[in-house]
């Protein structure tokens, strides 16, 4: 229906690391296309963590861009200790040890410590350990006390505070410990768009995870990581807790088998979408990239298999953080989004929509998405104060672009996740709904997104100033002056 080259729907998002605190490098990402940078609490400390901020908003302001922040906790990844030489070799066939215990000698040949005391009543033998994302398995022979004893399942070196995760999961560790708390805190002074709960098991996690991050003053929307057997089990209640999903990958592969990960992807991205939540698909999308100035062709293949299979946003982690080619990781990511979504076919999905329609600007996206369906519309332009009109949008899927503009920065900010909706700094404060309009498709206009005489819905709330207000849907048209006037005959 549009001629004009649209602008690319999938979200990208890149994850900061030393790669990218080189002088110019965020500011070449965003350019390349980052909208959304995750903070990877799990290294470093929160000075190093509010500096890394500081820097990408600074980025940010000079390329002028609306950029998030996603802040990823820690959670409770269970870590083997330390070696008395930093790595021992182990050979399948070898008995190894794993000690539970506060005073746990350094590790050697034997044995080594555990940080997760509680390990050996998690484990039986028979069950398979795998340690640094499965590139050493061990297999439980008896639990006796603190110490579990196993057979080592394959050559490889061990070195010092390694991942570990039992295969089928089952590790019953909280998902808050008490150092993600406090990190909550440092994410609300970085005043984070998003907070992601690692390892989460349940809807409580995620309720819990959101009342702390309020006493802090923080309203990030909360994100949850699906990594672990006991998320899939509990996947509808933990979709319903959170604003966000992310299909963690990494150690979602370790705990289940990577053969059940494809079904999984798809199964997690669709009831993501069902319960009109944002998704992001994470790990290893472009690994290669970590060394390689090109992606592999199964690497192009799975990021357009997410875009296909719906996500909103796709993640980089090493390849960004501390590969060779941060930039052009992105420009690949964004290169093959835009070619992924050519092939995808952006139908309004009018059944959810029609599920759906108990709230006014549920009904009102709904009624903008049949009408973008069926006549010729460039665009849709929601002015919307949180975001919500913008989501439903984005949930039913049109082929038309989505406008978001606010006047808020934390709602523009959350909105980056969010698939084929663009935020827009727009400030209508003080002037009516029908002069807003106008000043809106203006704003367009200049920037490049509309045309005159193009065609365009606009939705707003009666008093602008309502959270969740949006009852008012026009037909407009982009006049000689940028400025759209009422559209009589379709
Ligand atoms: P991580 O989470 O990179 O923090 O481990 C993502 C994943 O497990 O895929
Ligand atoms: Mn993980």
């Amino acid at each position: 229906m549009n001629d004009q080259p649209v602008a690319r729907r999938t979200k990208i998002l890149a994850t900061l690391g030393p790669a990218t605190d080189a002088p110019g490098v965020l500011d070449d990402l965003l350019r390349a296309g980052v909208d959304v940078v995750r903070l990877n609490f799990s290294h470093g400390d929160p000075s190093g963590q509010i500096a890394r901020a500081e820097a990408l908003r600074a980025a940010a302001e000079r390329v002028g861009k609306e950029v998030g922040i996603l802040c990823d906790l820690p959670g409770p990844k269970i870590r083997i200790e330390t070696f008395a030489d930093n790595k021992v070799m182990l050979n399948a066939g070898d008995k190894f040890a794993l000690v539970a215990r506060e005073d746990a000698p350094p590790g050697d040949e034997t044995q080594v410590g555990v940080s997760y005391l509680g390990l050996p009543q998690d484990v039986k033998p028979g069950d398979l350990l795998l340690l640094d994302d499965g590139m050493m398995q061990l297999l439980v022979d008896r639990v006796d006390g603190d110490t579990i004893h196993t057979t080592v399942q394959n050559n490889g070196v061990l070195s010092n505070r390694k991942g570990l995760n039992k295969l089928g999961g089952g590790l019953s560790l909280g998902a808050l410990t008490e150092k993600d708390k406090e990190l909550i805190g440092v994410a609300a002074q970085i005043k984070a768009d998003f907070i992601a709960v690692s390892f989460c098991r349940n809807a409580e996690d995620m309720n819990e995870a959101r009342r702390v991050a309020q006493s802090f003053g923080s309203d990030a929307h909360m994100v949850s990581k699906i990594e672990r057997a006991e998320a899939i089990e509990n996947l509808v209640e933990i979709v319903g807790a959170s604003d966000v999903v992310m299909v963690a990958r990494g150690d979602l592969g370790v705990e289940i088998g990577d053969a059940e990960l494809p079904g999984l992807q798809k199964k997690i991205i669709r009831e993501a979408l069902d319960q009109s939540r944002i998704v992001i698909t994470a790990t290893q999308m472009l690994q290669s990239m970590v060394e390689s100035p090109i992606p592999t062709r199964a690497e192009v293949l799975d990021v357009a298999n997410a875009v296909i299979d719906g996500t909103d946003a796709v993640m980089l982690s090493q390849e960004s953080a501390a590969g060779a080619y941060p930039v052009k990781s992105v420009e690949a990511m964004a290169r093959i989004c835009l070619g992924a979504e050519r092939q995808f076919h952006n139908e309004t999905n009018f059944e959810k929509a029609k599920r759906d329609l108990k709230r006014a600007d549920q009904a009102i996206a709904m009624a903008a998405m049949f009408l973008s369906e069926h006549i010729n519309v460039r665009a849709i332009v929601a002015m919307t104060d949180t975001g919500g009109t913008a989501r439903f949008l984005s949930r039913y899927r049109s082929t038309a672009n989505i406008f978001a503009m606010s006047g808020y920065d934390a709602a523009r900010r959350r909105m980056t996740l969010m698939r084929d909706v663009q935020p827009v700094k727009f400030d209508y404060r003080g002037i009516s709904a029908r002069e807003a309009t106008r000043f809106a498709t203006k704003q367009l206009f200049d920037l490049g997104y509309l045309n005159v005489g193009d065609q365009i819905i606009v939705t707003n709330g009666d008093e602008m100033d309502r959270r969740g207000g949006t009852n008012t849907l026009r037909l407009l048209q982009v006049g000689l002056d940028g400025k759209a006037v009422g559209l009589a005959s379709l």
